[in-house]
């Protein structure tokens, strides 16, 4: 079966190549060629040796997954609907401003990790994403928004310049496939972005945490949603497993070698549940120990959650009080609302394998581009 091309980063393409006899520099031409140039044709790969284009015609292919939808929303975010086959589909948002252009990708079909608040956790899991699937979401978008065009000056990494993991999905759970991934976005003949403008967001799976540190360390968002392990236990169940003072050491141990010198705690803002002043006070307590930024995230319904959005008001009244302890505290945006890309909106399709709803569900959460600031 021929190999896709898309699903190897520089150094398991330098081998694929090296087995059929050809020179490493091969494997940097034809990065180039998909990723800096969105090609897919190796006939158009005019620098390759005829013989290793028909060689390639016989053992490999470019398949990124198909784009079933694309939505524009009166204020410019653009959401991509993916078809990943088995009748599951994921989604990417591009959410562009004026110094920067975020793409929020998904790493999952589904989701295992059964947050309370959160719709892919309800849906259940299907499958992880392959790297192509992953990395395709960039590829699929950088041609939708003209970054390929013959002539242009925007090359894919001026137009996205930021990419979040944020989409549907545990990135950490999909680990081999999302590392993969992360080095093909910061290859200099691929996407050739910084390490501090990509953020994998996690619920906080400890070893998996440890692992990325070590094998491509980038910017980190952690999933936090709670001050104590009794409300994070009932809102984000992998804390049973990993609870905070082990997630808090995590955290403190990834900034070793993180790239930016703070990590990101993500926040979503629940009616009545973790929005109290008392419980800000606990967030900073708990939190003294580790360099960080707080992003708030109003939350997002969604048809049968048992959560309320937070009143604006009290938003606010939790953000100073962080704020007046000198943590840097911003709170989400909502984009795309319109095109149902905001937060919690985003449709994706997932057959549940987990059974865990009767139903499909169409809708996942998405970040806006603060975590990559
Ligand atoms: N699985 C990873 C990354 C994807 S979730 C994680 O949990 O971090 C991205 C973010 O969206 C997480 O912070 C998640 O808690 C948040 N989120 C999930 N459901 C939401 C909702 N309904 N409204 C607002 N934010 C939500
Ligand atoms: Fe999974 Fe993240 Fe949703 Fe939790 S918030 S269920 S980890 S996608």
């Amino acid at each position: 079966m021929a190999i896709n091309l898309l699903d190897l980063d520089a150094a398991s393409l330098t081998a694929f190549l090296a087995g059929h006899g050809q020179k490493p520099f091969r494997a940097r031409q034809l990065l180039r060629w998909m990723h800096r140039f969105g090609q897919s044709d190796f006939d158009a790969m005019t620098d390759l040796a005829r013989s290793l284009r028909e060689k390639l015609h016989e053992i490999a292919l470019v398949r990124p997954p198909t784009v079933v939808a694309d939505r524009l929303s009166d204020d410019g975010t653009r959401k991509f609907l993916f078809d990943v086959g088995g009748g599951n589909a994921v989604e990417s948002v591009f959410i562009p401003e004026d110094d920067r252009g975020t793409l929020c990708i998904s790493t999952q079909a589904g989701c295992a990790l059964d947050c309370s608040f959160c719709s892919t956790g309800k849906q259940g899991f299907n499958r992880n994403l392959t790297v192509a699937e992953i990395i395709g979401q960039l590829w699929q978008a950088g041609h939708a928004l003209g970054a390929y065009q013959c002539g242009t000056t925007q090359t894919p990494e001026r137009l996205i310049s930021n990419v979040v993991l944020m989409g549907m999905g545990e990135p950490l759970a999909n680990l081999d496939n999302t590392v993969m991934a992360l080095r093909l976005m910061l290859d200099d003949n691929a996407y050739g972005l910084s390490r501090r403008r990509v953020t994998v967001s996690t619920s906080g799976l400890v070893p998996a945490m440890d692992r990325l540190r070590d094998e491509c360390p980038v910017a980190l968002a952690v999933s936090l949603h709670a001050p104590n392990d009794g409300l994070r236990d009932e809102l984000v169940p992998i804390n049973r497993k990993y609870p905070l003072s082990q997630l808090l050491a995590a955290c403190r141990r990834y900034l070793d070698k993180a790239p930016r010198d703070f990590v990101t705690f993500e926040y979503v803002m629940l009616d009545g549940v973790n929005d109290s002043d008392a419980q800000a006070h606990e967030l900073l307590a708990l939190t003294r120990d580790v360099p960080c930024k707080f992003n708030l995230i109003p939350f997002n319904p969604f048809p049968g959650s048992p959560y309320r959005r937070s009143p604006q008001l009290r938003i606010r009244r939790f953000a100073e009080i962080l704020l007046a302890a000198g943590v840097v505290t911003t709170t989400r945006k909502t984009r795309g609302d319109d095109i149902d890309a905001a937060c919690g909106q985003l449709a994706g399709q997932v057959l549940d394998r987990t059974q865990r709803t009767s139903r499909r569900s169409f809708a996942i959460h998405l970040q806006a581009g603060e975590a990559g600031r």
